[in-house]
């Protein structure tokens, strides 16, 4: 592939940031050693499939039946264990690969060692033993150089499988006595059309397997769908594959199952990570492409009119990472291209700010703006926080209009008017915003806060549905506090472009966490009670509860037992998810008043609540929770000018509870936390984005392959750069992957 250059035809914005991902072309690529092509070579390779052209993603679609010699009930089997096809059998691949040496002769095995070796059978008897249950089959075998005795336990089968005069393959440990004898592991019988070696010699793969469904019968059919490797599909370019020094999908597809070497499985492994991330990432970016090219967006050029005043008005300057943000949000809304941007910043970062200074942007350009929350509570606060910000202009249409669950019929028919005749042009609201019979004017910016659970088919349904009147898009700022690790970036948010605020205005590192076991929990107390006594405030964070539990219940009960004893001398509030929403906010609004001092709390307050006088957190049961969420929850302190104190009380802890504390403890910085319950965790916990489907990964895990991830982006960038729509021949079978990846979005790159 030749280097970069951004040609006149794609000078777009979104095509310079694809572009921009681009490799320094000059590198060369690290060269592996060439492979044999064990796929080309295969032994006895299949019936050409009828010949056709679609022949080989039929006989990918071979039924696991129809594979020699495997009967009904078998395949039975393999298909409930989602085995149907040998396409099924053939992406279902090793955990892990036992190790095994070639067959020794019997007089060379070490006593006491385990080992193959390749022997005759004489006799084969099942010995009687006191225990009832217990089988024991003793076989006699021999080779040139000696004789053993193979033993097996509860294989009574065995008898019938195995007649004298077979050749077999045993692999077991070797133990003294005359004749030595031999605790047998695995066996297989020679001649059977087997592969020789497939389960006792080299390197053997072990699946993930079922009690109905053995690894050793999965190896089997495997083994037996092996001359299907050729047929495997190929989605990398052969261009990308040469570059950089990829096998091909059919090479990779039997070296990942039957390796010669520990490096020829690594090498197939990365090849099919490699093309898995390589089909994820180009969608997304091709969503991104789609949406800016496809959708024209409204061109909001800032005059300044109201965002001027309102930065005036705050007693602070923006930091240099909220400045650089809002000047890139600045300039998406202005380019008549809908914006799909993501700005992450932890807990208290000043997104908030620069998302009402980026709706200012859109109501001077004469639009309206809405913000989206998950919750009622996070739409009250927003509705304060604008109106503070906003009501000193004293414009009426700059009133805010909320929109929940809870506004009266009445009312909210009254406020549906004023958006749609455009005389208000703020609106806040959850999801049901965008729902039918929500019209507006002119709606130009829609900011979605702390929805980073939502997955790009929802992004994509949420930017088809937010169009103005006029049919062009809504501009699109998604927030999120969670810090995400760059892999889950690229995976998850590869159809956004990121906006980054690092640290926290007041500076980061002045929250001090400290980790306390339960005998030390009249310590917090007397902490809560002395900070109380200074005049700041506190949380008492409930810990999660099981599967079953009423978390709510748990937080009566804690909210009870310290107002009993520990902190009966303190103003005490309660909030938890099952109270009414009114209730909630009371319990809020009293807090954020200081009509309460200590607001204990399920994690309802995990999202968005913002009481700068409060100082002090303390989380109980913390090993419950996961370190992204505890870093949520730290950030609710020392947001005002003074230091805060997390305080976090954990007993039952495993090794990994162990880990994440200590890191808990030891840093304040949310990207390093991020990625590290990403190790520890998986990708799913860490943003909850399991249902979202973007870590349905089959080969490829985020938090290891991490170079894999950061290749692919670089080769999609690259790709998209030169062919926006992948309508060269050569990218037609990645095109139908992506298609295939993103079939919920049906016209995904259509020229
Ligand atoms: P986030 O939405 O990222 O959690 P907010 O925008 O709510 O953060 O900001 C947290 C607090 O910090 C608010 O009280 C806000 O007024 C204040 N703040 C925002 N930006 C700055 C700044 N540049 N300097 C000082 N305080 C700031
Ligand atoms: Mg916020």
């Amino acid at each position: 592939m030749h280097g970069c250059v951004v040609k006149p035809r794609h000078s777009r914005a979104y095509d310079r940031r694809l572009c921009s991902l681009r490799p320094v072309p000059a590198t060369p690529s690290p060269m592996i050693p060439p492979f044999a092509g064990q796929a080309d070579a295969s032994a006895t390779p299949p019936a050409a499939p009828d010949g056709a052209p679609d022949g080989p993603a039929r006989a990918w679609q071979t039924p696991v039946g129809g594979l020699p010699g495997v009967r009904p009930a078998l395949a039975e089997k393999a298909h409930s264990l989602g085995l149907a096809t040998v396409g099924d059998l053939l992406t279902h691949i090793p955990s892990r690969y036992e190790h095994y040496d070639e067959a020794q002769n019997v007089a060379d095995v070490v006593t006491g060692q385990e080992a193959t070796v390749r022997v005759e059978l004489a006799s084969i008897r099942v010995v009687p033993t006191r225990r009832r249950k217990l089988v024991v089959v003793r076989a006699s075998v021999f080779d040139a150089t000696g004789r053993l005795e193979a033993v097996w336990f509860n294989q009574r089968h065995l008898l019938r499988l195995l007649t004298p005069g077979d050749t077999l393959m045993l692999r077991g440990v070797v133990e003294a006595g005359a004749p030595r004898q031999m605790k047998v592991k695995a066996h297989e019988v020679l001649g059977s059309g087997r592969s020789a070696g497939l389960h006792t010699q080299g390197l053997v793969p072990v699946y993930p397997a079922s009690e109905a469904l053995p690894t050793a019968r999965i190896r089997e059919l495997v083994d037996l769908a092996r001359p299907w490797a050729r047929f495997a599909p190929e989605a990398l370019p052969t261009a990308v594959r040469h570059e950089h020094g990829l096998m091909s999908a059919a090479d990779a597809t039997v070296g990942i199952h039957f390796p010669r070497s520990q490096g020829e499985a690594d090498q197939a492994r990365r090849r099919l990570v490699v093309e898995e991330f390589l089909v994820l990432v180009t969608g997304l970016m091709a969503i991104r492409q789609a949406e800016a090219a496809e959708q024209r967006g409204l061109a909001l050029a800032p005059t300044g009119a109201i965002g001027e005043p309102v930065r005036g008005a705050l007693a602070f300057r923006l930091t240099a990472d909220q400045e650089r943000a809002l000047e890139e949000i600045s300039a998406d809304m202005a380019s008549g291209r809908p914006m799909r941007r993501l700005i992450q910043g932890e807990v208290g970062s000043g997104k908030t700010l620069v998302a009402v200074l980026a709706m200012c942007q859109a109501v001077e350009a004469g639009a309206q703006a809405a913000i989206l929350v998950p919750t009622e509570t996070l739409a009250e606060q927003h509705l304060g926080t604008l109106d503070r910000l906003l009501g000193p202009l004293g414009r009426m249409d700059l009133m805010p209009v909320l929109l929940t669950g809870k506004v009266p019929a009445a009312e909210r028919r009254r406020r549906l008017t004023d958006l749609a005749g455009g005389t208000r042009r703020i609106a806040i609201g959850t999801q049901a915003l965008l729902s039918e019979g929500v019209d507006f004017h002119e709606l130009g910016l829609v900011v979605v806060d702390e929805q980073h659970r939502f997955g790009v088919h929802q992004r994509h349904a949420l930017s088809e549905r937010a169009r103005s009147s006029g049919g062009r898009s809504a501009h699109i700022l998604y927030m999120t506090a969670t810090p995400i690790p760059r892999t889950l970036a690229l995976t998850a948010f590869g159809d956004l472009v990121v906006s980054t605020i690092h640290g926290r205005p007041h500076g980061t590192g002045q929250t001090v966490t400290r980790w306390l076991t339960g005998d030390d929990r009249d310590e917090a107390y007397a902490e809560i009670r002395a900070q109380v006594r200074d005049g700041r405030q506190a949380y008492v964070i409930c810990p999660l509860v099981n599967e079953g539990e009423s978390e709510s219940k748990a937080a009566t009960a804690e909210y009870e037992m310290l107002r009993a004893g520990p902190l009966a001398s303190v103003r005490l509030g309660l909030v938890h998810g099952a109270m009414k929403a009114d209730e909630k906010r009371a319990a809020m609004d009293d807090f954020a008043a200081g009509r309460t001092d200590v607001l204990v709390a399920t994690t309802v307050v995990e999202v968005g609540i913002d009481v700068p006088n409060a100082t002090v957190m303390l989380i109980e049961g913390a090993e419950r929770f996961g370190l992204a969420q505890l870093h949520q929850l730290r950030g609710r302190v020392g947001r005002g000018g003074h230091p805060g104190l997390c305080l976090v009380v954990a007993d039952e802890l495993t090794d990994e509870g162990q880990r994440r504390l200590e890191a808990f403890t030891q840093t304040n910085d949310g990207f390093r936390l991020a990625e590290l319950d990403l190790r520890l965790r998986g990708e799913g916990a860490v943003l909850g984005l399991r249902q979202s489907g973007m870590t349905d990964l089959r080969y490829a895990r985020l938090a290891r392959d991490t170079d894999e991830l950061e290749l692919a982006a670089r080769v999609a960038a690259g790709l998209l750069c030169d062919d926006p729509h992948l309508q060269h021949p050569a990218h037609g079978p990645l095109r139908a992957a992506v298609r295939r990846r993103f079939a919920d979005i049906p016209r995904l790159l259509h020229a």
